[in-house]
């Protein structure tokens, strides 16, 4: 689709330049300029162009960047034009609760269709409309239902357990919230989402200014 390959540092900022665009465009602004979203984002001006270029001629100097139109180009590679994702969340505690109550998740076309839990008080019941399983039933509902991506939202010690019942069961996308490192074949893509370690991140910045 693209002539040239985008480096993996301007995909991790495409979902930040979606997101504002959607929003830009939601609230009926049909142009802005690098600076702008640069004040928007916090990226550089130069950071935003040199992205840009990767995705085709975009932008006149003076008029500034198609919002719809981009957004378009960023739906497509980021394979959210029209697609729907099936997920199934594992681990239906606190923050598995949270995921499962979160809205915006469907705004975006990623469908929690079922959750999964070893507790048996919480089998069988159902929250936000989203029955909670077995793990026993994880290979044929993931069939199912059609599931292409796994939430990980268990203690750490089950969390490689989880994984390998999820890619026996053809998944193709993990995220993980327990703070492991999962080893998966490597056809599934993971991702890693540590909050503390955004928080560390902070920190070392508010601790250096403080000096
Ligand atoms: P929790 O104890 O409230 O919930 C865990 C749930 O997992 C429970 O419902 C439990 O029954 C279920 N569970 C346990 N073993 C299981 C297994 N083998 N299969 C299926 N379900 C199982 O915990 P929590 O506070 O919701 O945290 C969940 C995980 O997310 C933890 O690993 C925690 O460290 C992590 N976490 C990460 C972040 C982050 O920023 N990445 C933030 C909060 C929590």
């Amino acid at each position: 689709m693209f002539s040239k390959k985008i480096p993996e540092t301007t995909i991790r900022r495409l979902s930040a330049y979606f997101r504002q665009l959607s929003f830009l465009e939601k609230n009926g602004i049909v142009s802005i300029s690098s600076s702008g979203l640069s004040q928007r984002l916090g990226f550089t001006d130069a950071q935003i162009r040199r992205d840009f270029s990767y995705f085709g001629q975009f932008g006149q100097s003076g008029i500034g960047y198609p919002v719809s139109e981009l957004k378009k180009v960023m739906a497509k590679i980021l394979g959210l034009d029209n697609k729907i994702w099936n997920v199934a969340l594992v681990g239906v505690g606190n923050l598995g609760s949270a995921l499962l109550a979160y809205k915006g998740f469907k705004e975006q076309g990623f469908f929690i269709k079922v959750a999964f839990d070893i507790n048996p008080r919480k089998i069988g019941r159902s929250f936000r409309d989203i029955k909670i399983e077995s793990l026993k039933k994880i290979p044929s509902l993931v069939k199912q239902k059609n599931i292409s991506i796994g939430i990980i939202a268990v203690p750490s010690e089950a969390a490689q357990e989880v994984a390998n019942i999820l890619s026996h069961s053809g998944i193709k996308g993990i995220i993980n919230f327990a703070p492991v490192r999962i080893n998966v074949p490597s056809r599934i893509i993971v991702r890693h989402v540590d909050l503390s370690m955004e928080l560390e991140n902070i920190s070392y910045f508010l601790a250096t200014k403080r000096k």
